[in-house]
């Protein structure tokens, strides 16, 4: 049966982070690089199968892998090969910063993988490498053909936009995806426990470019009951989507589908929760898997309504998972 929580929400949609690793600096995540502070290794494929079969068990249909980069874990291949394999689980999703997407990107076809979201929060080659700390454009879009050519429908990219770094591209995005077939999917900074001020210079209001879209007549497409909370819009003019994403709009939590289970097996209920339950003692053998559906479930009835963000309380000491799912 599908998990629901006490306010009436279905739970369809994993996100699953394998790892906390990234190798780029985005200036708006960890501007400092990735420092290692937790030496609890991250969880096996075999733990991570387990993990898939504990929330295909739950009513589970699709699960994202994401980290971290997700790219930097060489058996992501066999992840992704074990996740698709599970009975029940109609969707493997990545979410990734793109390194090395041209390379890597058949083999995790031929895993299974069966959606694709790409992070590029830049067209401009410069800019790129000014917000991420990598020169890598090029390599990124050409990527995105590769996976064209791979047969992969629904890719979607996703940008941050910020006041001071990049939301003068907002017109050159809306160029590109005039042609280019894909759903761009603006996320809205959002405040972690270290990037205060980062925030007040930045923060990009979500609803103000809705505000814009909707003038310029693009019209509302109506959501799956797998789709994330990005409110996404077409126009009879542009090959591409956009996509919105807007945690901080009012009704953000009313549409939550996902759960999140970190890179050490923590069980998070809200993407912007800190506390974890520890899933992991029980993705040790297969014997137990009914316990593990069994405490997911019970854990739920904790969930809240709403996240705090309005209230200040970000829920993220530092960098976090990421919504762009
Ligand atoms: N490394 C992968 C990538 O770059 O897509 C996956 C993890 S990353 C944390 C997932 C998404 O979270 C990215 O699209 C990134 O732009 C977004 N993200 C990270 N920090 C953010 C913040 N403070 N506000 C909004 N989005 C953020």
């Amino acid at each position: 049966m599908t998990l629901q929580d006490h306010h009436g929400r279905r739970f369809t949609y994993l996100r699953l982070s394998i790892t906390d690793a990234c190798n780029f600096r985005c200036n708006y995540c960890l501007p400092d690089g990735y420092q290692c502070s937790d030496s609890t290794p991250h969880l096996s494929v075999d733990e991570i199968r387990r993990t898939a079969m504990t929330f295909a068990r739950l009513g589970t249909t699709k699960i994202r892998i994401t980290g971290g980069e997700p790219a930097l874990r060489r058996d992501l291949p066999e992840i992704i090969r074990a996740v698709a394999s599970v009975p029940g689980i109609e969707e493997v999703a990545l979410t990734t910063n793109g390194w090395k997407l041209p390379k890597l990107l058949p083999a995790w076809a031929d895993a299974g993988l069966t959606r694709l979201n790409v992070s590029i929060d830049s067209l401009d080659p410069r800019q790129f490498q000014a917000i991420t700390g990598h020169n890598r454009l090029q390599d990124l879009l050409g990527g995105l053909e590769v996976a064209r050519q791979l047969g992969f429908t629904g890719i979607k990219v996703n940008a941050v936009l910020m006041r001071e770094h990049n939301a003068d591209q907002l017109p050159r995005f809306l160029e590109w995806i005039r042609e280019t077939p894909v759903t761009l999917r603006f996320i809205e900074l959002m405040q972690t426990g270290d990037n205060h001020e980062f925030f007040q210079q930045n923060h990009v209001r979500g609803e103000d470019i809705k505000t814009q879209l909707l003038a310029d007549n693009w019209q509302p497409v109506l959501k799956n009951t797998t789709d994330g909370p990005a409110q996404e819009f077409w126009h009879p003019e542009y090959a591409g989507r956009i996509g919105l994403i807007m945690p901080y709009s009012k009704d953000f939590c009313q549409s939550c589908n996902r759960l999140r289970v970190s890179a050490t097996g923590q069980l998070h209920l809200c993407l912007f929760g800190e506390q974890g339950f520890d899933l992991r003692p029980l993705l040790a053998s297969d014997e137990t898997l009914d316990d593990a559906a069994d405490f997911v479930r019970h854990c739920l009835d904790d969930k809240k309504a709403t996240h705090a963000l309005h209230d200040g309380n970000t829920g993220v000491r530092t960098h976090f998972a990421g919504i762009g799912g």
